[in-house]
């Protein structure tokens, strides 16, 4: 066992090397959900849960602000707080870490600036660097070493490539800084195609193409959650490796903008990729259960698997420490939730009960397919395994 009684940048002193904040806790914010299992099944979710890889193919495993408003200052310090003892009871091992997102203000007022993206990423893996039982992700074999020593692995992911601007190069530069997984666009169309608000779909652009040949080349997973449709079919032709929807769902589950339609999820299912099931507040819920909780998001989970195959689905559930459905507010404008078609009318809630943060997660998820007839090999599948395999054909082992 590893002491993991490190908290985030305590190599420095608060307050005096850095601004102090008052953090939401990593334990305890929302009641434990009631999942109504028997003695039995549970015990066989915790067995799964301890013994199984457990990948989150996309999270914020980070301490946001107590009071959500105060995130904009909390983030121009360059500093999220990882929330390492949330992350050690959590059953996983390997998070898929979109670090500050859309939200990365540090030198300005709007997110995916250049300076920003590289101050997020090299003060969080600075803070890594000192915290016993984590480690950084770059290969599969990390990801097999993170598993074989108990230790939780984080891979640095981007949500869109929008920074690296007209510059093929700088995907190289993030690779190298650690980068293993990158969006190609968000809400808003950059130079490499179309996001999901745009009003018209223009798809990949041709320097898109270029840029989908070279995170090819360099082995860096291409995350298509926030692109158009017609960018997520584009690339599909365009890439020689698998894609990612890291965290997404199914528009005909529920029909907005955010989720996809069926021809993008076999396209991507279809070029040997897997396709996570997010659960950010308010995304994917569904007609049978319109208040958002883990069972809408199965709902999202089921018609996946049917339609694709129960080998390209895993989960990604998007979810933080902190109140993620305050954090939409605060930053709606910038993440383009604001401008967005809105789907069907549906109640919302202050939190997404049984997802509600990344140390809850995967525990509720387990008990779920426990609950559900999975078998033990399914369950395996869907927690790590479908991600592991497809890894393996997408990153480069040296
Ligand atoms: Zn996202």
């Amino acid at each position: 066992m590893t002491d993991r009684a490190y908290t985030a940048y305590s190599y420095l002193t608060a307050g005096e090397d850095f601004r102090r904040f008052e953090l939401a806790p990593e334990f305890g914010r929302v009641p434990p959900y009631a999942a109504g299992l028997t003695a039995g099944q549970a015990e066989r979710a915790a067995a799964l849960l301890r013994d199984s890889l457990v990948i989150s193919l996309h999270d914020h495993p980070v301490r946001f602000p107590a009071r959500m408003e105060e995130t904009p200052e909390y983030n121009r310090t360059g500093r999220q707080h990882a929330a390492y003892a949330g992350l050690a009871a959590s059953g996983l091992t390997v998070v898929f870490d979109n670090m500050m997102d859309g939200t990365a203000c540090v030198t300005g007022n709007a997110p995916w600036r250049w300076d920003d993206i590289i101050t997020d990423l090299g003060m969080r893996q600075a803070d890594l660097a000192h915290a016993p039982g984590v480690m950084t992700v770059r290969t599969v074999a990390d990801i097999d070493e993170a598993y074989r020593s108990g230790r939780t692995g984080l891979v640095f992911g981007l949500e869109a490539a929008t920074p690296i601007e007209n510059e093929l190069d700088r995907l190289d530069i993030l690779y190298g800084l650690g980068i293993r997984q990158i969006g190609i666009a968000y809400s808003d169309a950059n130079t490499l195609g179309s996001g999901l608000n745009e009003p018209v779909d223009g798809g990949l652009t041709s320097f898109g193409k270029r840029a989908v040949g070279r995170m090819n080349q360099l082995g860096l997973a291409i995350d298509l959650s926030h692109s158009s449709d017609r960018t997520a079919l584009d690339a599909s032709a365009a890439t020689s490796a698998p894609l990612l929807i890291t965290h997404a769902g199914a528009r005909a589950v529920w029909d907005s903008p955010r989720m996809k339609p069926d021809d993008v999820l076999r396209a991507i299912a279809g070029t040997g990729g897997v396709i996570g099931m997010s659960a950010a507040p308010h995304t994917t819920l569904s007609h049978e259960h319109p208040a958002h909780t883990i069972e809408s998001v199965m709902d999202h989970f089921q018609y996946c698997a049917d339609l694709v195959g129960l080998e390209h689905v895993a989960f990604g559930p998007d979810t933080l420490y902190g109140d993620h459905a305050a954090l939409h507010r605060v930053f709606g404008h910038l993440l383009g939730i604001a401008g967005r078609r809105p789907g069907p009318a549906f109640n919302p809630v202050e939190y997404v009960d049984g997802l509600e943060n990344p140390t809850e997660c995967f525990g509720n998820i387990c008990g779920w397919l426990v609950g559900h007839g999975y078998s033990d090999d399914e369950i395996r599948a869907v927690l790590g395994g479908n991600i592991r395999r497809v890894l393996q054909s997408i990153w480069v082992a040296p």
